[in-house]
C-alpha cells in the first residue's frame, strides 16, 4: 500500500486526525476534544503528542509539562553541551575515566539498561561504541555541510577506535549511581535508544493526564489507548525507505493499526552523507565498522519503547535470519524488516498490525 504526501506529519495528521470531533468519555457531561502540538527544538528532532482533553489549556497544559520532562532528558543524554551543575553525557565522556562520576537516576538508568542487554549477549547495539561513532558523525556532519569534500574516515582511525568499545570497560555502581571508565578512552554515544526511553519517561504522566494520546519523538511513536472517535486503533505509516525510487514523493510504504504500543523505526535514510556516489548512513555495524548494508530499515512493535529503539538498531544490523530468530524467540514483539532486494520480511504475529498483511490475509 502506498500514500502520496509531502512529509511524514502531514500523513500522520491527515490518517490521525481525519474525525475529530467531540467525543464525550467516562463522565457523560465531560466532553473531550482531540488536539496536537509539535515542538522541533528538543532532541534534534520534531516531537508531536495529540491527545484528548477538555479544553485547548487543558492539552496545553499537558503538552507543556510533557515538553518540560524532556527537554530535561535532552539536557542530561548531551553528548555535545556542558550544563551548569549537570553530569550529564557530555560531562561523563570527558570525566568517568579520572573516577567514577554520580550521575542523574534518568542516565544511570538508561545505561544500565543497555548494559543488560549487553550481558544477555545482544550486542550489535553497544552504546560503549562513542569512540567509533563519534569518528562517523566527524566526517558526516562535515561532507553534508561540504558535500563536495565529503570523505570516508579513515579505516586505521576506526580500527583503533574499535580497541575501546569494550562495554565491560564501563563500570556502574547501582548504590552510589556512578559510572566509572576503566578504559580511558572509552565513550558512550547513546543515539540508539535515548528516544525510546524519554518516551517511556513520560508515559505514566501522559497516562494520568490524558484519556487518549499519542506522542511521536521524530517518528519513535508511543500510540496510547485507542482514539476517543470511535475506531479501535491509531494508524500509523511505515515510511518508505526510497520513495523516490518508488515513484517519487511516496511517503509511506504501509500502515499499522494498533493501540497502546510502540512503534519504532531504524533507517538507513534517517540520516547519511554521499561520497563518490554512494551513501554512508548512521548505523554502524560494529563487525564491519561502517554502516550496516543489510537493511533499508527495520520497524519494531511492542510495549516498551526503550526495547523497540534498540531492537530496531540491533536488528539493523543482524541479517534478516539472525534477526528472525531473535524476534520469534521473544514475547510480545513484531518486527517488519525491509531489504536491500525490495522485498520485505516480517515476523510471525505482524499481520495483526499490519494493513496490507491483513489485506492480504498474512502475506507480505
Ligand atoms: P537509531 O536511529 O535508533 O537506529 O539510532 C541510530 C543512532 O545510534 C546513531 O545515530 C548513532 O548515534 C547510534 N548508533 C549507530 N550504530 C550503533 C551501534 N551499532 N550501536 C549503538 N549505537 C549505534
Ligand atoms: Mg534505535
Amino acid at each position: 500500500m502506498k500514500l502520496k504526501s509531502a512529509s511524514f506529519f502531514c500523513i500522520l495528521l491527515a490518517a490521525l486526525l481525519a474525525v475529530s470531533a467531540l467525543v464525550p468519555f467516562g463522565l457523560s457531561e465531560s466532553a473531550y476534544t482531540k488536539f496536537s502540538r509539535r515542538a522541533l527544538d528538543i532532541f534534534d528532532t520534531e516531537i508531536t503528542l495529540m491527545g484528548y482533553a477538555r479544553t485547548q489549556e487543558e492539552f496545553d497544559r499537558v503538552f507543556d509539562d510533557t515538553m518540560a520532562m524532556l527537554r530535561r532528558f535532552d539536557q542530561v543524554f548531551d553528548a555535545y553541551n556542558a550544563y551548569e551543575d549537570l553530569s550529564n553525557l557530555y560531562y561523563v565522556n570527558r570525566h568517568a575515566a579520572e573516577a567514577p562520576v554520580e550521575i542523574p537516576e534518568e542516565l544511570f538508568s538508561l545505561i544500565s539498561w543497555c548494559k543488560e542487554q549487553w550481558n544477555n549477549g545482544l550486542r550489535s547495539t553497544n552504546i560503549a561504541m562513542g569512540a567509533v561513532l563519534s569518528i562517523w558523525h566527524e566526517y558526516r556532519e562535515a561532507g553534508m555541510a561540504h558535500p563536495e569534500a565529503a570523505q570516508l574516515p579513515p579505516v586505521e582511525a576506526l580500527q583503533a577506535a574499535s580497541a575501546h568499545t569494550d562495554f565491560d570497560q564501563v563500570i556502574l555502581d547501582a548504590e552510589k549511581q556512578t559510572v566509572f571508565f576503566a578504559d580511558p578512552q572509552i565513550t558512550l554515544d547513546i543515539g540508539a535508544v535515548a528516544k525510546g526511553w524519554a518516551a517511556d519517561a513520560v508515559l505514566p504522566y501522559l497516562r494520568e493526564h490524558m484519556p487518549s494520546f499519542l506522542i511521536s519523538l521524530g517518528g519513535n511513536v508511543y500510540a496510547g489507548e485507542a482514539p476517543l472517535d470511535g475506531r479501535a486503533n491509531w494508524a500509523i505509516g511505515v515510511e518508505d525507505p526510497r520513495p523516490d525510487e518508488n515513484g517519487g514523493g511516496l511517503m509511506y510504504r504501509d500502515i499499522v493499526d494498533l493501540h497502546s504500543l510502540t512503534v519504532v523505526t531504524s533507517g538507513d535514510y534517517h540520516r547519511f552523507y554521499v561520497v563518490d556516489g554512494q551513501r554512508y548512513h548512521h548505523i554502524i555495524d560494529p563487525e564491519t565498522l561502517f554502516p550496516s548494508t543489510k537493511m533499508l530499515s527495520v520497524t519494531i512493535i511492542c510495549e516498551s519503547s526503550t526495547l523497540a529503539d534498540f531492537l530496531s538498531t540491533t536488528l539493523f544490523v543482524l541479517s534478516a535470519e539472525e534477526g528472525l530468530k531473535l524476534i520469534e524467540s521473544m514475547e510480545g514483539v513484531e518486527a517488519l524488516w525491509m531489504l536491500p532486494d525490495g522485498t520485505e520480511q516480517a515476523s510471525s504475529g505482524m499481520g495483526q498490525y499490519l494493513r496490507s498483511l491483513k489485506n492480504a490475509g498474512g502475506k507480505v
